[in-house]
């Protein structure tokens, strides 16, 4: 089913289907919901019901995908677009879950043009125009230490790829400039890289230098699961992410 819905449709998928009163009291408590006021809430559920109703969640290898971890998951993606629009996840519809980590095999072609097969061992997955893949033995089980939420990072990824692929540069909205994300981006990217390089201690997670696309999904993580993290350490970058989805989320964890 297409976003692409009027709001007659989308007021009456929400007359129509409820979160179980037990399973949101639950989730309301998700750390990366931290300081929410009742009307942020309100519009996450209802971001929650239209989602639910627009994606199929399938379970691999016989996990059984109950309302729990249905609405987990659909919070994670709806947190992302709180402040953006429901068509952002437009694209695609599958999310697959696995019981835990999975293998994937795949090919890639190298600097030379030469096609190579690999297999490599994976928490989750965002496919370009195709699903999202998680495993939920990481949703509940994350590293702490580097604030990580594998579901806010594949979401980003989708949010990344809706403009010229998986490259660290969502579509920015009309009150932001492409040229300061890049610069302010490839700085920090650079000198995170270097710091990763150097042995030095860090405040988020090393993967973050894979690749620009990486660095984006990571800090997007730490912006709603620790965001006086990125305030403090990466402020430029709290100001663009800012900008990009539209939310305060610092303020949030130091009251308003
Ligand atoms: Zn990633």
């Amino acid at each position: 089913m297409s976003w692409h819905i009027n709001r007659w449709r989308r007021n009456r998928i929400l007359q129509q289907e409820e979160i179980p009163g037990s399973i949101w009291q639950k989730m309301i408590n998700m750390r990366c919901l931290n300081g929410m006021n009742p009307d942020e809430l309100r519009r996450l559920q209802e971001l929650v019901l239209l989602f639910l109703h627009a994606k199929v969640i399938n379970g691999a290898h016989d996990i059984e995908i109950t309302d729990e971890i249905r609405v987990t998951i659909a919070i994670q993606a709806c947190i992302l677009i709180l402040n953006l629009d429901l068509d952002y996840y437009d694209s695609w519809i599958e999310i697959i879950v696995y019981p835990s980590e999975f293998i994937l095999d795949y090919d890639y072609m190298d600097d030379i043009g030469v096609v190579h097969h690999d297999r490599k061992i994976v928490s989750g997955e965002a496919w370009l125009a195709g699903p999202v893949i998680l495993s939920w033995q990481q949703i509940t089980q994350p590293n702490f230490k580097y604030s990580h939420n594998v579901m806010i990072h594949e979401f980003a990824h989708k949010l990344d790829m809706l403009h010229e692929g998986a490259n660290g540069c969502p579509p920015l909205h009309a009150n932001m400039s492409a040229h300061t994300w890049h610069d302010v981006f490839s700085q920090a990217y650079a000198a995170f890289c270097h710091q990763v390089a150097s042995g030095l201690d860090l405040v988020i997670d090393s993967y973050a230098a894979e690749s620009p696309a990486e660095f984006f999904a990571v800090l997007s993580e730490v912006f709603f699961e620790s965001p006086l993290i990125v305030k403090q350490h990466f402020s430029a970058i709290y100001e663009q992410l800012a900008l990009f989805y539209r939310q305060d989320t610092a303020e949030r964890w130091t009251g308003r």
